[in-house]
């Protein structure tokens, strides 16, 4: 097929090159189909027995993951097999059958369609996703029902490298071909937050999303190449494109290999400027896979994650033993609590919000933590409570006004007892308001950190995860770069510390501008760190401020961002050079 390259929204980041399995493209499993009244009872048992199948192998796939990944992941595994245990859609998927004479298949399908256009109907984010998460286990039952034996999947653990490309990013995705043969996945439907992309990033296995129509572009058999970094996917690519690619992946390999070896020892410039490098961690899930000895300790965590991957909110007691987890992963070193950003994208399925018709621009983060006073403090008390196990910082989410800082801080003193100290209190920078208020906001906080992925959002007025109008979010337009370091100059008067824990911190360019207008600390997703302080070595801080400062005086992102690449290409290639000289 002619090549086609095509782009999405990154979920997972790597480079791969894989043979496509496409999933699901001519399924049609749930085509109405009846029986005759002489078959019902086959039917029913036969559907019985494909129900039970699937549960086992279900809980199999718990059982593995539970295992490697920890119990929270397999959790999502176990809400799967509560679905097909679910007694509503059990006596309707039967009535179906027995009544109307739905041969099993079409009767689930009838049923699942019905569930899923109630949900659909809801509005909110996550609800979205709560469709796929009821379509997906009982498209399982389906399929051994017609004990159909999928030949396009390669189930033998032997073999190359294989791309999914499915219509939707759903859990069983990752379960549909032995772990060690999938290189990566490719989906036109899922959002960056469904459990689909949360299994994905903890499986490790490059991701994207949101590519459109990639069910009919895509030819089974054929090699795709997948930059899932850069959410690029190239269809139909030659011979010289696929091994470009499998040499750059094989090359991050080797090299990341060597670094992480060398990520014990601090990042420091070459002109003996220490860079603090923090990890941005979304569950205590990820700590396992995080040597706290690699990084000055957590800049951002996320807590709103934890409290989406459960069916009701946690009580004091279980949030405190959770932040305790995470404390004692980092022995001695700060742990930055974000307290609750939910709203827009991150709905809590046990908790309702009213309907907004521009949720992003509504009611999330701090804005509802002072609204339901009761779930912030909670959280605060369960903070309070955890003290005893580490260095506890709060960070305020999505912060607007200083009156919102000063609220926010009066209920943590008055939840306080008398003789305890104030913990650290940090606001976020993500909207453009804060961000010019903050010589009125710095006085009140003890420390800033910058999200640069929201404050990107609200600056260029452009949906962070809508394809649609991805090309006008630019984080290295001269307009934010020129916000960053106001913020940063800002900062240095009020002397204040300032972290960035936005993606730009995580990517050679933008790190390289940040600590360039003074930027203290970083804190990133860790598999990151070791390029990240391999990088920093090889700048001085006065090469930094050169960059920074041209990189400000850009007039367009593509100027200012190709300024930085080309300094940390050329540091990065001269770092390859260094360790694997055999290179060129
Ligand atoms: C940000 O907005 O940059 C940030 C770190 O927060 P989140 O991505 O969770 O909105
Ligand atoms: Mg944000």
């Amino acid at each position: 097929m002619a090549r086609l390259e095509l782009k999405g929204l990154p979920v997972a980041p790597g480079i791969v090159v894989g043979a496509t399995v496409l999933v699901d493209a001519h399924e049609d499993l749930g085509r109405e189909r009846h029986i005759s009244a002489d078959q019902v009872d086959a039917a029913l048992h036969h559907f019985e027995e494909a129900r039970q199948r699937a549960m086992r192998s279900l809980e199999r796939v718990q059982g593995a993951t539970a295992q490697e990944l920890g119990l929270q992941d397999a959790a999502i595994f176990g809400a799967q097999i509560a679905v097909l245990q679910d007694p509503a859609a059990l006596d309707e998927i039967r009535q179906l059958v027995r009544e109307q004479l739905h041969a099993p298949e079409s009767a689930i399908q009838t049923v699942v369609e019905k569930f899923g256009k109630l949900f659909e109907a809801l509005e909110g984010g996550d609800i979205k996703n709560w469709a796929a998460d009821l379509r997906d286990p009982w498209h399982a039952v389906q399929r051994e029902l017609a004990l159909e034996r999928d030949d396009a999947l390669a189930t033998d653990a032997e073999g190359g490298p294989i791309i999914l490309v499915a219509d939707e990013l759903v859990p069983s995705l990752l379960t549909r071909v032995p772990r060690q043969r999938l290189a990566g996945l490719i989906c036109a439907r899922g959002g960056r937050f469904s459990h689909g992309a949360v299994v994905a990033r903890s499986f490790g296995v490059p991701t994207v999303t949101g590519v459109e129509q990639i069910i009919s572009r895509a030819t089974a058999g054929e090699q795709i190449v997948l930059y899932a970094t850069a959410g690029r996917v190239l269809l139909g690519a030659n011979a010289e494109e696929q091994a470009a690619a499998q040499q750059r992946s094989d090359e991050q390999a080797a090299i990341q290999g060597r670094l992480i070896e060398e990520s014990r020892t601090p990042a420091v410039t070459r002109c003996g400027l220490e860079v603090p490098i923090l990890v941005n961690v979304e569950s205590p899930r990820d700590l396992q896979a995080i040597d706290a000895a690699r990084v000055e300790g957590v800049g951002l965590f996320r807590t709103e994650f934890a409290y989406m991957e459960r069916p009701t909110f946690p009580a004091v007691a279980e949030q405190a033993e959770m932040y305790r987890e995470v404390l004692r992963h980092f022995p001695d070193k700060p742990v930055v609590f974000r307290t609750l950003d939910i709203g827009n994208d991150k709905q809590l399925r046990y908790f309702e919000t009213p309907e907004e018709a521009n949720p992003a621009l509504g009611w999330r983060g701090l804005r509802l933590g002072l609204h339901w006073k009761d779930l912030l403090l909670a959280q605060i008390q369960a903070l309070i409570e955890a003290g005893d196990a580490g260095d506890v910082r709060v960070l305020l989410p999505m912060v607007t006004l200083l009156d919102e800082v000063r609220e926010t801080r009066a209920l943590i003193r008055a939840a306080l007892p008398p003789e305890m100290k104030m913990p650290p209190l940090g606001c976020m920078i993500e909207v453009p308001a804060a961000a010019m208020a903050l010589r009125d906001i710095a006085p009140e906080v003890d420390f800033v950190s910058v999200g640069t992925n929201d404050l990107v959002q609200y600056l260029f007025a452009v949906d962070r995860d809508n394809p649609w109008v991805a090309d006008l979010y630019q984080p290295y337009h001269p307009a934010h770069l020129r916000v960053l370091d106001h913020i940063a100059k800002t900062c240095k008067e009020a002397g204040i510390p300032l972290s960035v824990c936005g993606e730009m911190a995580g990517e050679f360019e933008g790190a390289l501008f940040l600590l360039g207008v003074g930027v203290g600390q970083l804190s990133v997703a860790s598999p990151f760190v070791p390029q990240l302080k391999a990088l920093i070595r090889r700048f001085s801080q006065g090469e930094l401020e050169e960059l920074a400062r041209a990189a400000v005086a850009c007039d367009s992102a593509e100027a200012a961002h190709g300024l930085l690449h080309a300094a940390s290409q050329r540091a990065w290639d001269e770092l390859v050079q260094e360790r694997m000289p055999s290179r060129s």
